[in-house]
Formats: C-alpha cells, structure tokens, sequence
C-alpha cells in the first residue's frame, strides 16, 4: 500500500521511473507518449542532458544561500533573461521566485496590495478576476479563480474576489456578433464590474492571456487585451497576467501577452519554466510597479525561505538557455500550426466534437453531446477522465478537464506537446488521440 496521499486514494498509480525523449517509462517497462507535459510543464521531454548538465554543475558550486544576506548568479541571469524577454511596456521590470504557481498567485496578489499602499490608495481592496478560470489551490488563489465546484468546500476560508466571464467564443459569441464587437463586449464587463465597485477600491485584474485547464486552451478574441489594458490603465487597476500555464514559449512566444499587444503590472509564471526539471515559479513586476516601491518603503513587502534558490533557477536558466540556443519558439509555432491542421483534419467532423481551439502547442478538443445544441455530456458520465486512462492504457498522456458540472461547458480534452516535438510525433499524438476519443464516444452509444 502506497503511504502517499495520492489525488485518488484507490486507484493504484503506475510507479515511473524514467524517460526517453517526450516518452515516460514505467518500472513495468511501460512507455507513455507525453502529449500534455503532464499539465503543460515538461516542455522539453524527459530526458534534457543539456538541463541535467547545468544542474549537476550548479550541485557542485552552491545550492543555497539565503536572499536575506545573498543574491546568486543562477537566479539574477534568469532575471535578467526574463526582463529581456518581457512583453512591450514591461521596461525595467523584477523577478521574484517561487516554488509553484499557486505561490506567485499569492504574491502578485500582495504586491498588486503593496503597490496600492505605497500610491496612498489604500482603499484599492477589491480583485476582480473572471469564470471560469483555475489560478490555483491555495487560499488566495482559489479564491481568485472562478470554479464553482472547486471553491466550493472552501468557501467559509476564501476572500471576497469579484468574477466577470472570461470570453468563450464557442458558447458565447452571439449570432451575427463579429469577433469585435464580441471583444468589446466582454472587455466592457471589466469597466462595468469596476465602476459597480467604485474604482478607489479596485486593487486588481487577474486574467491568463490563453486560458489553460479551466476552459482548455482558450485565446482571447482579437483586441480583448487591448482594451482590458486601456480600463485598467483609465482606473488606476493593476493587471495581473497569469502566465503560468501558457507562458514559457507555449504559445509560441515566451509571453502568451505579447501577441496581444499589451504587457500586464504583473506576471506570474510557472510550469514550463522549470520544464519539470525544477519546481520554481515567478512573478515579473513591470517598471512602473517597481518604481513607486523603490520610491517609497524600497522594500518587497514578502519573502521565502527558498526564494531564488540556486538550483532551481539554474536548472530554469539551462531551460531557456536550451528553448533559445535551438530556436525551439519557432518549433511550437510549426508544430503547433501542424497538430492544429492535423486535428482539424482528423476530429473536426466528428459529430461530439464541438470545438477545436488553442494557439502554438496548446491545444484541446472539446466534446458534446450535440453539436447543434452544444448540449454537453453529463458531468456524471466522466468522459475526460475515461479518455484519460484509455489513452494511458494505450501508451499516451492526454490531460482531461470534466466540463463545468453546471454545464456551461463540455469536457475537453487538451495537448501540450513538447517543444521539442519532432513531426512523425505530433502526427502519432493526433492519431492515438483521435483512436482513443473516437473509441470512448463509441461506448456512449
Ligand atoms: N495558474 C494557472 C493558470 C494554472 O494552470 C495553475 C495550475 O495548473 C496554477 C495557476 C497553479 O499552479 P500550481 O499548481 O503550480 O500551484
């Protein structure tokens, strides 16, 4: 008996032990394509010598030293690299590090506060975040995120955050609306949230540039971003980019925000960050946030133990050193348009398939039960989770999200392939994929 506190406390869990290129192993020997990163993190395989390198060197040299007393060389080059990779408008921008995504959710949350302290607008309180949205687990997080069923148990613990609808074009773009006005519409639901709550008590905006697991892989409508930015810049409110699910290059640049044309007061960003080789996440201050600190208490109202870790951020900068050094962004951008082809090819005829959406190599397919209607599967039915464990007994790693229980979406399947994704790969990802969904619809009936 496992003594782990598993997700699922019954089902036993293939033990793995090693990996091959974007393929994990199993102590059976069983070997599984990975066509998700798990949840969109292991965006370089499994097996990177030139990531293994970097940290077995940083092993030997320094592995801590406290950010109270020290700063490091590992951490200040990925600071670096990441201000340099920045959005537009970001200038001179700080990192700050942190073990998952959750955390920098939680700390981009406090400096959205301090920052609004230091302006001497301390009655800036109030978030406003959109549904459905997934920004994490901890307290802070959950809170921000707008998932009925996942803030539910908690919902005695959980601050008051505010939640307009995050734009889903497949369900809510109206019958002869253009992509436009349908941008404008949804954007405007920021204004109109922030004027309900008097701008003076409006701390902060949280919103992923790509929606990731919450509503698979969904990108803004054209110009949406744009003018979240001019609301949020006309009402003194702070942006908050969560960056932590598509950023990192899986969009096909390293900031999903920077194909909108704006850049966010703060980032966060985790997964592909540390490719799986690390757990480290961040969160980039843009100048502008920065400066009225530095003008003020100069102090960052927050810490960590193990903030700026040595190994952790060197095995981070080998990442990115690796992506940049073999031009990898512009292999998302050709795979991505490639498995984008491929499922519309393989899937978009269907008759459960509702909708294909994503963007680089973030993609999902999201499934109903009539496609006319757009009337979901019920939630009792457990399809993603069933397309899920075929797929891992057929040797392949999909990441399923069930559809929202109160059936305002279907489930979704989603990929994220490795950057590293060689074309005969993507096209057997397509293929097994496409075997598996078609296989579990046809047990439905
Ligand atoms: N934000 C987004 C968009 C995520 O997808 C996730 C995790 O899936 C998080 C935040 C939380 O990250 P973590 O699980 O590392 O705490």
């Amino acid at each position: 008996m496992s003594h782990i506190l598993h997700r699922d406390l019954t089902t036993p869990l293939p033990v793995a032990v090693g990996g091959q290129g974007n393929t994990l192993i199993d102590e059976n020997g069983n070997r599984f394509l990975d066509a998700c990163g798990g949840a969109a993190v292991s965006c370089l395989g499994h097996d990177n010598a030139f990531v293994r390198e970097a940290l077995k060197r940083q092993i030997d040299r320094l592995a801590f030293a406290h950010t109270g007393s020290f700063t490091n060389e590992p951490a200040e080059q990925l600071a670096d690299f990441l201000v340099s990779k920045a959005p537009a408008g970001t200038g001179e921008g700080r990192v700050m590090y942190l073990g998952s995504g959750s955390e920098a959710m939680e700390a981009a949350l406090k400096l959205a506060r301090q920052y609004h302290l230091e302006n001497d607008e301390p009655s800036r309180t109030q978030v406003i975040a959109r549904a459905p949205s997934y920004h994490g687990n901890t307290l802070g997080a959950l809170a921000v995120g707008g998932h009925a069923g996942r803030r539910a148990p908690f919902a005695p613990l959980l601050m008051d955050v505010q939640h307009i609808d995050t734009p889903y074009a497949y369900r809510m773009q109206k019958e002869g609306e253009t992509e436009a006005q349908f941008s404008l519409r949804m954007a405007n639901l920021l204004e109109d949230k922030i004027l309900e709550l008097g701008p003076q008590n409006v701390a902060a905006f949280v919103a992923e540039p790509v929606v990731g697991a919450s509503l698979g892989t969904q990108p803004a409508p054209k110009g949406y971003f744009k003018r979240i930015r001019e609301i949020c810049n006309a009402h003194g409110v702070l942006y908050i980019a969560d960056e932590v699910m598509c950023g990192m290059g899986r969009t096909g640049t390293y900031f999903a925000l920077e194909q909108e044309g704006i850049h966010a007061d703060i980032t966060t960003m985790a997964k592909g960050l540390g490719a799986g080789y690390q757990p480290i996440a961040a969160v980039l201050a843009a100048q502008n946030v920065i400066d009225k600190i530095a003008m003020n208490s100069g102090r960052l109202w927050n810490g960590h133990t193990y903030m700026s870790h040595a190994i952790t951020t060197a095995g981070s900068l080998a990442v990115l050193t690796y992506i940049e050094q073999n031009k990898l962004l512009a292999n998302v951008r050709a795979r991505g348009e490639q498995l984008e082809l491929s499922l519309m090819a393989r899937l978009e005829d269907h008759p459960n398939v509702g909708n294909i959406r994503g963007r680089g190599l973030f993609w999902s397919v999201e499934l109903v039960k009539k496609r006319a209607t757009k009337e979901p599967f019920a939630a009792s039915l457990g399809l993603a989770p069933k397309i899920q464990r075929s797929a891992m007994d057929a040797g392949l790693m999909l990441y399923p999200a069930q559809g929202c229980a109160d059936g305002t979406s279907g489930d979704h399947v989603l990929l994220a392939p490795s950057y590293t994704s060689p074309p005969e790969e993507i096209d057997e990802i397509v293929r097994m994929t496409g075997d598996v969904i078609e296989m579990e619809l046809g047990k439905l009936g």
